[in-house]
Parts: structure tokens; sequence; C-alpha cells
């Protein structure tokens, strides 16, 4: 990719006797800096453009006999101007980019043209030259923008023609300059509408080709992921995050960047007030903040988070659905204070807009997941995630050469609670029985309700003392209970069967049988009871 931009605005001392000074100056025009949107083809066909207004420049200075017919063209945001293209003897001599208003295209800044014959060494310099050269006379025109004294005016050309002749300057030598100057404007135009129709093209083919992206996952995860890659077609950020809004604040759920530790951060648990930010900002009025691309207002882009003040340009785009309160923030942020232009923030939109849409499906997605592996009765998992987690806990266990233990509990004499208090009271025993369970495990272990009032506990990591004495807590836990039918108080008690992987058996069938037979024996032996299948053989 040729890096033009910054050649064009960064080089003013070059010469430009090279084929790049063709490159450095091919867009006479403002044009957003996107190399996305920019590709060599594109610029072949601006090139081209150029070649094109050369040529004229070559005529119009045969005809005068001139020594150098040049096109200078503002620069944007500098009020510099630079070379856009040129015929000259002097190719050598000729500098790229001249600070507006030096030397005699001073005169220019009230006029729109300036006509010196002869011109004397005591006029102004002409800046475009390096070396001061012999000079008989000098015509300068401006073009486009007629407002070039106001020195922010961005759009807008100066036609030069000098010669070594001193002769005044004829009516139809000036007619000519002005005539020459017309074409060149009109070409300008032309090719300045096609490359904006061109990039209009390209930007739909990005935001297309973003929003596919974003088709393919579902789960939250990978629709943050998605997220990144889409908006990465668009704009090459240094960050990218993801932030959702809980009431009056926010947390980000995925931040990933070149300047971060660990590339990604899946959940930051920290909760930032939405008040007094940029993001706040951005969630009251529904609408992409900053105006400008960078962000110099009093508030912090986060509130309580520096990360994102530290550089040039960010941008804070909401995750909108209709009507509905933004649910969250797009937040990019880039070290190049010119990532951001009118044109990405649009394209960014209309990606977070898709985003917006696909967290909210993927939340869905996550709730009925969670409905899947989850008993409706007790809260706590089922026996399908019971399932899930025994493969998954034996196969780690069989990689690590590690060992865990499986506890299966039955609610003894339940249908007796059952007829005595009746079948609803059945349920609020079978739903204080498994919050009891749950309670007493550690985190990565797991308790299921797998059956009607069994339950089945794994325990990771663990082998047969500790696993016994899991069971006897929950035993006791659940024996502890302080239940009440019409203040009745009814004594709930369970038994519990406990098998060790591997000691016992390194095979989930047997090793589910044997905690089943174990639990048996436990019943056998009076209820109330833990066994362990190695100890009840
Ligand atoms: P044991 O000590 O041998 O386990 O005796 P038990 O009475 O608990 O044995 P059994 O397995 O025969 O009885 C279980 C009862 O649990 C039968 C069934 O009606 C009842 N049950 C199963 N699921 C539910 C439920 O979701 N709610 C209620 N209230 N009762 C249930
Ligand atoms: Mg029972
Ligand atoms: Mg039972």
């Amino acid at each position: 990719m040729v890096n033009w931009f910054n050649k064009l605005i960064g080089e003013g001392n070059k010469t430009c006797d090279d084929e790049d000074y063709v490159a450095n100056n091919a867009l006479p025009f403002y044009l957003i800096k996107n190399s996305a949107l920019l590709c060599d083809d594109r610029l072949k066909v601006v090139h081209q453009f150029q070649k094109g207004v050369e040529l004229q420049l070559q005529i119009l200075r045969s005809a005068l006999n001139a020594t150098s017919a040049v096109l200078l063209w503002s620069v944007p945001e500098t009020g510099d101007v630079s070379i856009y293209a040129l015929s000259s003897q002097q190719r050598d001599n000729i500098r790229g980019v001249i600070p507006f208003g030096v030397g005699i295209l001073g005169a220019l800044k009230d006029r729109d043209h300036i006509s010196l014959a002869p011109y004397r060494s005591s006029s102004p310099a002409i800046p475009y030259y390096l070396a001061p050269h012999p000079v008989g006379s000098f015509y300068g025109l401006t073009l486009g923008d007629r407002c070039v004294s106001h020195n922010k005016a961005r759009d807008f050309g100066i036609l030069c023609v000098d010669r070594v002749s001193t002769d005044q300057w004829t009516l139809m030598q000036q007619q000519l300059i002005s005539a020459t100057g017309e074409q060149i404007l009109r070409s300008l135009a032309l090719s300045r509408d096609l490359l904006f129709t061109d990039i209009e093209r390209r930007t739909l083919q990005l935001v297309f080709d973003g929003l596919k992206t974003l088709n393919s996952g579902l789960d939250m995860k990978s629709v943050f992921l998605a997220a990144r890659q889409a908006v990465g077609l668009i704009v090459s950020a240094d960050i990218f995050a993801i932030s959702l809004i809980h009431e009056d604040h926010h947390q980000f759920c995925y931040i990933a960047g070149t300047d971060l530790e660990d590339d990604s951060v899946d959940k930051d648990p920290q909760l930032y007030v939405l008040e007094d930010s940029l993001v706040g900002q951005v969630v009251k009025y529904r609408r992409t903040l900053p105006e400008k691309p960078f962000h110099r207002g009093r508030a912090p882009v986060v509130n309580g988070l520096k990360l994102f003040d530290r550089y040039c340009s960010v941008l804070v785009v909401p995750l909108l659905q209709d009507d509905r309160p933004v649910s969250g923030v797009v937040i990019i942020a880039a070290n190049d204070e010119n990532l951001i232009t009118r044109n990405t923030r649009e394209m960014l939109e209309m990606v977070a807009a898709q985003v917006a849409i696909k967290i909210d499906l993927a939340r869905s997605h996550e709730q009925i997941q969670q409905l899947v592996v989850t008993d409706t009765l007790t809260g706590i998992a089922n026996r399908r995630a019971f399932q899930r987690a025994f493969v998954a806990m034996s196969e780690r266990a069989r990689r690590r050469g590690g060992s865990f233990s499986l506890i299966m509990c039955d609610i003894d004499y339940f249908k007796r609670v059952n007829d005595t208090y009746g079948h609803s009271f059945g349920d609020v025993v079978i739903q204080k029985v498994a919050k009891q369970l749950n309670t007493i495990v550690r985190t990565g272990d797991l308790a299921a309700r797998i059956g009607g009032e069994e339950f089945a506990v794994l325990l990771e990591d663990t082998a047969l003392s500790g696993a016994y004495e899991v069971a006897e807590r929950l035993r006791i836990g659940v024996a502890e209970l302080q239940l009440f039918s019409q203040g009745v108080k009814v004594q709930v008690n369970i038994s519990a069967g406990v098998s060790v992987f591997p000691q016992d058996t390194d095979d989930r069938e047997k090793l589910f049988n044997f905690a089943d037979q174990a639990l048996y024996h436990a019943k056998e032996q009076g209820r109330n009871k833990t066994v362990c299948w190695n100890a009840s053989r």
C-alpha cells in the first residue's frame, strides 16, 4: 500500500524528479484516510487523471514557451499547498509542499489571479523553486474555492506559469491559461466523483463483509470475536472493547488490543458508573461520541478507568436496537489521530446495530442453554449437566492421572413425606435439600438433581477419605435443616453412597453403579448413613 497521505503532507522539501512524486501527490482533494478503502487499483485510476493534468500542463507550457507550468493544490487541514502536477524544464529544482502565502503566492490570498511581467529581482520569490533561477514573467491563477484568503480553505488550486520572456501576458495567453484551468478543474471533479462513488461502494462491501462475519456465532464469546473482526475490517484500532449496561453502571465483557498484556480480556468484573463519563453521555443521548475524532472533554471516557484516555482518537458507539434503552457500547481507540472519519463512523454504527441484535440473541440463547442444564424445580444442575460434568471430570482425571469421587444421595422415606404432608410440601423439601447440597459443595464440584429425590455430587480431585468427609457433611447438613409443615417440624434425612475414580474403577458406568450400590447398602443399614463402595463389599 502506498503510504501516500503521510508523504503528501509530510515531506515538504523533497525534490520531485522521481516517480514517487506522482504517487505522493495523487489526490488533490480532501479524502478520508482509510487504507481499507484505498487500494492500489483505485490509486492507479487517480494517477491516470493526474497524468492527464500533466499533459494539459505540458501543452500549456509549450504554447506559452514557458519554463514551468505548475498546478499547486491545497493540502487538507494544513493551509499548505503542494505540487499536484507539473511540466517543467526545471524538475530538479522543484519542491513539494509550500506553506500557502509564501512569496508570490501571498499575492493570491486576496485575488483570483496575478500577472507579473516583467518579473524583477525585487519581485516576491516563486516558492516552488528550490533555488532561484531566471524568470522573466509569471502568471498565477486560483482555481476552485475562491475563498483562498481564508487560511483553512482546504480545497483550492493555483495554476502557475513562468517563463524567461519579460513580455506582458497577452489577452489570448491569459485566456489560454484560464481555459486550461477550467479544464483541469473539470477533470479533477470527475476523478473525485469517480473515486467517491467507488469508496461508497467499497464501504458498503466492507460493512456487508463485517456483518457476514457477525452471523457466524451464536454464543456471546463468538459474537464479541466476530464484532472485533467486523470492526477490524473497517478501522485498525489499537483497542476494541464492548461494555454492557447494568442499570446505571456498565461492565466490560470484552476488551482486546495490541497494547494489552493478554491481548484480550473476556470479562472485567468491575462495574463502572455511567455518570460523568463519555460512555454515560453516549448512553444518555443515544448517539456516537465524541463528535470530533478525539475526546478532549472534561469527563473521562470511562469513569474510573484511564485506559482509553491515553489514545489520540477514541470513539464510543452505542449498541442500539429499535427504541429500547442502549444495551451497551463499543469503544475503539487508537494512537492514530486520523483513524476515525465520518465515513468510518457510519460504518461502525451499522455494524454496532447488528452487534446489538446479536448480543440480544446470544443472551436468549444462553438463557435457553441455562434452562437446558438446570433443574427447573431446584435451580441446581440437572441430569444432563451431571452427565456432561461426569464425562469431563473423568477425562480430566484420566489425563492428569488424578482422582475424583461420586456421591449418590437419596432422601429417606420420601414417599412418607409426600403422603403425610402433601406433594407440594414434598417439592419444598426437595428444593431445600438441593439448596443445602449445593451450598456445601465447593466451586468446581457439582451437585445435581438426577431423579425425583435423588441427587449426585461430583468432587473434583478428591479421593476416598475426602469424599467420605464431604458425604457426611452433606448428610448432616440435610439432617440439620429446619423444615416445618403447618408448624410441625419435619425431620428429613438422606443416605449417601460413595465411589472413587480410579481407585474403585476407571470405568464411568461401573463407577456410577458402585455409588448406587453403596447407596443401597446405606439404605439397608438403616438409612441416614454414608457408605463407601469399597467398604461395603
Ligand atoms: P427410601 O428411603 O428407600 O428412598 O424411600 P422413599 O420413600 O424415598 O423411596 P421411593 O424412591 O420409593 O420414593 C420416592 C418418592 O418420591 C416417590 C415419588 O412420588 C416421589 N417423588 C419423585 N419426584 C418427586 C417430586 O418432584 N416431587 C415430590 N413431591 N415427590 C416426588
Ligand atoms: Mg428415597
Ligand atoms: Mg429414590
